[in-house]
């Protein structure tokens, strides 16, 4: 359904806070953000519109801490690109977030994961085009049809971890969303060493 035919339009709840995100979780993030930032998985396209997501499980929850909206095309970030989510309605498209900056609408592809696996500590969204092209239909892959940022793409997620295999892969590729790719892990570290390895056998 298009937006005026019932579709249900994403809300943020974004209570403005002082940064959040503590310091030991903002070093281990910045490494990770520095390397795909670097390598072009997260960043700017040539509209200077910002693409790209890291998230965290704040440990023993299942709200996490996420890079802000519209922070992809920043070479550097600090304590104040960061909110924490606390909380989601995958069915009422609807993400409640605290922090200095608010929560991306890709935060919902975030929470998905999070409530579907719990062994899952962080998350990172990157867009590559030949990543994305080499992987999209061999590797789990959601319906082209469902559009990121939408009730229809969270459950796309869901139904895929359901599937054998997408657990150990660590893998989503999004189908409908052009370049974009979900890779996810116990923790930062392991999302981000799979997201390597995945790059470095297709490039
Ligand atoms: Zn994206």
């Amino acid at each position: 359904m298009k937006p005026g035919e019932g579709y249900i339009k994403f809300v943020v709840n974004w209570k403005k806070t002082g940064p959040v995100i503590p310091a030991e979780e903002l070093v281990k993030i910045t490494a990770w953000r520095d390397i795909l930032y670097s390598l072009g998985m997260i960043g700017a396209d040539k509209k200077n519109i910002g693409f790209g997501n890291i998230s965290m499980r704040r440990k023993g929850t299942n709200h996490f801490y996420i890079t802000g909206s519209a922070t992809g095309s920043l070479r550097n970030l600090d304590d104040r690109h960061y909110c924490l989510v606390t909380g989601y309605n995958l069915n009422e498209n609807t993400i409640a977030c605290t922090g200095p900056i608010k929560a991306s609408s890709e935060s919902m592809s975030h929470a998905a994961v999070y409530k579907e696996f719990h062994g899952a500590g962080a998350v990172i969204h990157i867009h590559h085009s030949l990543f994305w092209a080499s992987l999209a239909n061999r590797l789990p892959t959601t319906d082209r049809n469902v559009e990121y940022g939408t009730p229809e793409m969270a459950r796309e997620i869901i139904r895929l971890l359901g599937e054998p295999g997408t657990l150990e892969g660590r893998i989503i590729v999004m189908g409908g969303h052009k370049d974009g790719i979900i890779i996810f892990g116990k923790d930062i570290d392991e999302a981000g060493a799979y997201t390597l390895s995945y790059y470095n056998e297709i490039i």
